[in-house]
């Protein structure tokens, strides 16, 4: 989610941290049937439902993903990782980018590095651009980081610092972020919903902040300057809308709705498998140790998706890992919106509906390598939940 009136999880995040919905979001017309929602379901949120906890490490990079060409001897490698909390979102741009890179060496056949979100989409836009594709992997998808992703449209998401970023970078940005969305958008309306437009409504209790008034002072630690893009991209998604009050079924809340594109990343990961497949992709698993190795491969051109992977095969030191971590509840059929409240977000995911919490802001996580679980976390975002869905705050 994102900036002032659009809202990214990242503005949504702020706006909780700040204690209010939404500065700048529009009031949706009082009684106007064209805005009114559909009927809501409760989450059931008890932490006996919670069936998977999973933890990954964000591959940020301060400068940015880093999509650029080296040699190793007869090899051009094109480099494609460093994505954040953004390669799923920015994954079909960013590859386009290296896919045109690697083609304008003009081969028959190209090695791809990496299997997960940016691997594959690099993977099946070579197959498109005529090559014969192998990726070699130590992990398939389901066992990627990518895998263990939200799955939110959040293409600025931890994706690069303001002042460590190129003057160019934000236009790069723009374009992988128009040329994602418009690809995200072909996987819409199919079978197994890989990808799909959801509700979501951020909760609050906190008198929201006047539109004029300087934010409050966050109790959150000083946050880096994560670099923030998404006004230039405001044209492609609708605008967070203040609801009129009781027209929700939270009980005298501060709410507000947007629309959000959720990746269903079970299905969408199996989809985009399918498709490399049956375009006669080959998969070989192999676990590299140096670049030498990758030109031991003795191909004419091989692009590199290893994710955080690469700070340690391509000894890349600015890899810096944000731990995060989701917890999955049991899917229900009936919920369809996401949530955010006091700092937990809520996707209704076909595979499950994911609870993330969000406490200490885009600092959560920063420089920790822990992928331990941590069932405490995940239970304590799940009673949070658990107590908006009271009688207390909900009409039932
Ligand atoms: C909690 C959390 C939530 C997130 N939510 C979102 C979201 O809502 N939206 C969004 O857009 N992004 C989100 N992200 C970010 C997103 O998950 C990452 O940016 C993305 O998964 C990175 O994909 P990747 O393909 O570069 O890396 P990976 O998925 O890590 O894939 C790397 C591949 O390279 C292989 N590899 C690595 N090293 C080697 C080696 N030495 N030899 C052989 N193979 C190797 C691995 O096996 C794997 O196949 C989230 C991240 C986290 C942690």
């Amino acid at each position: 989610m994102g900036e002032r009136g659009r809202m990214s999880r990242r503005g949504l995040l702020q706006a909780s941290l700040l204690g209010g919905v939404l500065a700048g979001c529009s009031t949706a017309p009082g009684g106007s049937s064209f805005d009114v929602g559909p009927p809501l379901v409760p989450i059931r949120a008890r932490t006996d439902r919670i069936f998977d906890i999973a933890v990954c490490l964000r591959p940020f990079r301060p400068a940015g993903p880093r999509v650029d060409t080296e040699r190793l001897g007869d090899t051009l490698v094109v480099h494609n990782y460093g994505h954040g909390g953004s390669g799923w979102s920015l994954s079909w741009g960013s590859s386009a980018r290296a896919v045109r890179m690697a083609m304008q060496a003009s081969p028959s056949e190209v090695a791809v590095i990496g299997c997960g979100a940016l691997g594959l989409t690099s993977a099946i836009l070579a197959q498109r651009a005529g090559a014969r594709v192998t990726i070699y992997a130590r992990e398939q998808l389901p066992q990627t980081t990518s895998a263990r992703a939200t799955g939110e449209w959040t293409p600025d998401s931890r994706v690069a610092l303001a002042h460590a970023a190129g003057p160019d970078f934000a236009a790069v940005w723009e374009e992988m972020a128009r040329t994602a969305f418009k690809t995200h958008r072909d996987y819409l309306g199919l079978p197994g919903t890989p990808v799909e437009w959801i509700d979501q409504y951020a909760v609050s209790y906190e008198s929201p902040p006047s539109v004029s008034s300087a934010p409050p002072a966050s109790s959150a630690p000083p946050a880096m300057d994560f670099a923030a893009y998404r006004n230039r991209i405001d044209d492609l998604t609708p605008k967070w809308r203040r609801l009129p009050a009781d027209t929700t079924p939270f009980k005298g809340a501060s709410v507000s709705r947007g629309e959000i594109m959720v990746f269903n990343i079970a299905d969408y990961g199996h989809t985009l498998l399918n498709d490399f497949f049956i375009a006669g992709g080959q998969f070989r698993r192999a676990e590299f140790h140096a670049p030498w190795q990758i030109a031991a491969l003795g191909k004419k051109v091989v692009i590199n998706c290893t994710g955080y992977g690469a700070r340690a095969l391509w000894k890349d030191e600015t890899l810096t890992p944000v731990r995060g971590q989701i917890a999955r509840l049991i899917p229900q059929s009936d919920v369809r919106y996401g949530l955010v409240y006091r700092q937990v977000l809520a996707v209704p995911r076909r595979d499950g509906i994911v609870v993330q919490s969000f406490e200490g802001g885009e600092m959560k996580g920063y420089g920790d390598a822990n992928e331990t679980p941590e069932r405490a976390e995940a239970e304590q975002a799940v009673m949070t939940l658990a107590e908006l869905f009271s009688p207390v705050r909900w009409r039932g």
